[in-house]
């Protein structure tokens, strides 16, 4: 059994960010994470409003650098995928699949995970043409077609990316306006590869071994249509990742954790950070700035309880 003052669980932004403040607190944590560090932000291509990013800055080199500044001040990293946690008395256990933790307080910082449409051939071509990362997969479409799915600011960023490799993207939305940021919208707007599909969404993803088309239909008048594609990417939304803990905090009616403006939640000694939080802004700089209070209070919570 391994022992700690804080074990964070999510290696985002946010609990990169937890990691930091932490360790600068001289508290013994580590960081669990079961991918590679970054969450989200380590498959975003530009970042463009993460406050001081220069230009051209990429996700993955920013999620580089949060988590090496995280190691330089004293954070472990453990790539483990937790099981199982529960409380007794004052301390916390938590299982992975590798190790066994002891624990004065936790940080869940766990993010949310890629949303599907649920059509028919969605799960069927997942990885034979359905993706749900651009800057993971974007680079297998290079000069062909591809659909984008969604009509938020996941959607279009990442058509804008794609359009720097695929020759041709289309956006299929829902509605006949677009819920992305204006900003955002005037950019893809302008730019040319970009075809914009309204008020339809997708019966069906086709293909023979790999995707080659979709049948769409538009939710005003019925009526059905193909189009050729070589790639289709889903970006409708994010489902928190909260299931472990639903027995021991309040979750909301989509899975989002409540925690207060401290990170408390409903379990004294779990804060939690993040895009798992429910939240109006999910950003990198809210996940950061979520993951800096959830270690202070950490750090307030185990000096009254425990020292
Ligand atoms: P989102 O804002 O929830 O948008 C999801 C989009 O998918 C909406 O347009 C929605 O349509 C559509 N949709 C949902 N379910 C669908 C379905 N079953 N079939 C077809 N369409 C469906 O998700 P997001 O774009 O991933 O963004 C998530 C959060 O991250 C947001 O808070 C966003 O601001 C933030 N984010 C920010 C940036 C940035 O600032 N650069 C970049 C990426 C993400 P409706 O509009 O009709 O509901």
């Amino acid at each position: 059994m391994k022992t700690y003052d804080l074990v964070i669980i999510g290696g985002g932004p946010a609990g990169l960010s937890a990691g930091l403040y932490a360790s600068r607190a001289k508290l013994k944590n580590i960081v669990l994470e079961k991918g590679d560090a970054g969450g989200q932000l380590a498959t975003t291509n530009d970042i463009d409003n993460y406050p001081g990013s220069a230009e051209n800055t990429n996700g993955p080199a920013l999620s580089q650098r949060m988590k090496d500044q995280c190691v330089e001040f004293g954070s472990e990293f453990a790539k483990e995928e937790l099981l199982s946690i529960e409380k007794k008395d004052k301390l916390f256990y938590l299982k992975t699949d590798k190790n066994e933790y002891e624990a004065k307080s936790v940080v869940i910082a766990t993010g949310s995970n890629p949303k599907e449409i649920g059509c028919k051939g969605e799960k069927e071509f997942r990885g034979m043409g359905v993706s749900y990362c651009a800057t993971c997969d974007g680079f297998f479409f290079k000069d062909l077609t591809v659909a984008v799915i969604g009509g938020g600011d996941s959607a279009l960023e990442e058509g804008m990316f794609l359009t720097k490799l695929a020759k041709k993207v289309y956006v299929v939305h829902r509605r006949d306006e677009f819920r992305a940021a204006k900003s955002i919208q005037e950019k893809a707007f302008a730019n040319s590869k970009m075809e914009f599909i309204y008020d339809s969404v997708v019966e069906e993803i086709k293909g023979d071994g790999v995707v080659n088309g979709i049948t769409l239909k538009n939710v005003k008048t019925g009526e059905l249509t193909n189009l050729s594609v070589d790639g289709v990417f889903v970006f409708v939304g994010y489902k928190p990742d909260s299931t472990l803990f639903e027995d021991m905090v309040e979750i909301d009616e989509i899975g989002f954790i409540i925690g207060d403006e401290e990170m408390k939640t409903k379990m004294e000694g779990i804060f939690v950070a993040g895009d798992v939080r429910q939240k109006m802004l999910k950003q990198v700089i809210t996940a950061a700035a979520d993951g800096a209070i959830a270690a202070v209070s950490a750090e307030k919570y185990i000096a009254r309880v425990f020292e």
